[in-house]
């Protein structure tokens, strides 16, 4: 008989923590999970999924109005936020649910309340008597939006909010344009709502290869949405029924809402995490090596927490690989090369590899292929819309290093494009590849002539 209470205590049961505690239960170890909130995590309470059901709600308008070249007539279109929001609260609440019942069913005893670390092997949990003691211990506690420290901070709302709202505001100002801030300025836009970005970068999403960042500006401004950069906030005041942001370079903007995407911060704070000697890097995230091994040999983390890649699927593949490593005796290092990214705006991204500017430094000689178009659709609809296709490509080697989308369907198509690039695809491999048509993805294939940059302009060209 084991000298303790659990085999593994897990503390989150988010994306990373309900997968690890899953799997180790159904190897018939002896599981504990601590959850503070709600099971199930950001992801599906307050991230991917109600964020993705309210995309798909906000592009309805825009459809319904293109549906009309097509012949499709209607009266009286309305459009009810308490409808929507209700709905996207019915399918939280079920996938709440089955979280919980899969734990159930694997065995894995839950514990609704938050879980503290008070060593190497012991967990607290308030209301309890007497620690639980643990072999391993798992944090898995995610990430929480981080808010500018502002004078009349107490006004700002963050990502989490959004999904409380019992009203669709008139207006507006999100402050931040990494994908989060992106995604829910599109959001509402979509749903007729009046958005002020106000960013303190040169351009929207940082990171993303420049033509998306470049083509979804704007697309985003076409589409009537106030993207002002190199703005940074000062302070936010209460102006009646509105707020009023000024910037420090001067000059203010009112909206109804003013929601801050400003980044996400792990949440280690008061954990206990130092206590027992666990290193904590510089924003509070947990230092692990390759294994997810914290710096003391029995706790280990996964996910937002340790500020890798914060996104859903890399949180549930190193919950995966912890347990293959501790329990399966099988030890396995995360691969972090060609993950596939959205962002889920209108117009969509889909990204997966080096961008340009990544492939510039790393390799001797880049070719890239680019594509921009309308799509077949925007003929008959009118809409004034492009697709943007990128290749970035080795030149030595012939390897696809990137693959870059701005257009519809942008995720779907580059998780597809995914798996060719971790198998290593060249450039003569896509162009032997049979086109589907008429497709969108069909460029991804027939793309044959390389990209040139336009040749600079000379000065007396230039003062022409
Ligand atoms: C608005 C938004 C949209 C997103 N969209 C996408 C997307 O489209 N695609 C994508 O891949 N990713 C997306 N993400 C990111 C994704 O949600 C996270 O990367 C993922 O949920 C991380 O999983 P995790 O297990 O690390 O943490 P979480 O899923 O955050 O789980 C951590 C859990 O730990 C609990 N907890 C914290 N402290 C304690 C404690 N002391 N005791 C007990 N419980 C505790 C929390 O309540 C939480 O439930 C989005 C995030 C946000 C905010």
């Amino acid at each position: 008989m084991s000298e303790y209470d659990y085999d593994l205590f897990v503390i989150g049961a988010g994306s990373g923590g309900v997968r690890a505690a899953r799997l180790a239960a159904e190897l018939g170890k002896r599981v504990g999970i601590a959850e503070e909130y709600r099971i199930g995590g950001t992801c599906v309470i307050r991230g991917c999924v109600p964020k993705k059901l309210l995309v798909y709600g906000s592009r309805y308008g825009g459809e319904i109005e293109d549906a009309r070249s097509f012949g499709w007539d209607y009266e009286d279109l309305r459009f009810d936020w308490p409808t929507l929001i209700h709905n996207v609260r019915r399918e939280v609440d079920r996938l709440n649910a089955l979280y919980t019942r899969t734990l159930e069913k694997a065995g894995v005893d839950r514990f609704l309340t938050r879980a503290t670390v008070e060593g190497p092997h012991t967990v607290h949990l308030p209301d309890r008597d007497g620690p639980i003691s643990a072999e391993y211990i798992l944090i898995a506690t995610g990430s929480h939006p981080a808010m500018p420290d502002v004078p009349g901070k107490e006004h700002l709302i963050s990502s989490n909010e959004c999904f409380q709202l019992e009203a669709l505001p008139d207006s507006i100002v999100i402050v931040g344009a990494g994908y989060i801030g992106m995604e829910f300025a599109s959001i509402f836009a979509g749903l007729g709502v009046a958005v002020t970005v106000l960013h303190r970068g040169e351009q929207i999403l940082r990171d993303f290869d420049n033509d998306l960042r470049d083509g979804l500006a704007e697309a985003m401004r076409d589409r009537g949405v106030d993207l002002r950069m190199n703005a940074n906030i000062e302070s936010v005041e209460q102006a009646g029924d509105c707020y009023r942001v000024a910037l420090k370079e001067g000059g203010s903007v009112s909206a109804s809402l003013v929601m801050a995407a400003t980044g996400r911060i792990p949440n280690t704070k008061d954990l206990g995490l130092q206590r027992a000697g666990v290193e904590l890097g510089w924003n509070g995230h947990v230092v692990v090596d390759d294994y997810s091994k914290s710096s003391v040999d029995s706790i280990y983390a996964v996910g937002d927490v340790t500020d890798r890649v914060q996104l859903t699927p890399v949180a549930i593949r190193e919950g995966t690989a912890f347990v293959e490593t501790i329990f399966e005796d099988s030890p396995k290092i995360m691969d972090y090369a060609f993950i596939p990214t959205a962002v889920f705006t209108e117009p969509e991204i889909g990204t997966v590899g080096l961008t340009e500017e990544q492939a510039r430094d790393r390799c001797r000689v880049i070719d890239i292929y680019k594509a921009s178009f309308r799509p077949m659709r925007a003929t008959i609809s009118g809409r004034d819309e492009k697709v943007m296709m990128k290749l970035v490509i080795d030149a030595e080697t012939d390897k696809v290093l990137g693959v870059h989308m701005l257009g519809p369907d942008a995720a779907e198509i580059v998780q597809m494009a995914a798996i060719a690039l971790r198998l290593g695809v060249t450039k003569a491999q896509l162009d032997a590849t049979m086109a589907l048509h008429p497709s969108i993805a069909e460029e991804l294939v027939t793309m044959r002539h390389r990209w040139e940059a336009p040749s600079p302009i000379k000065g007396s060209d230039a003062a022409a």
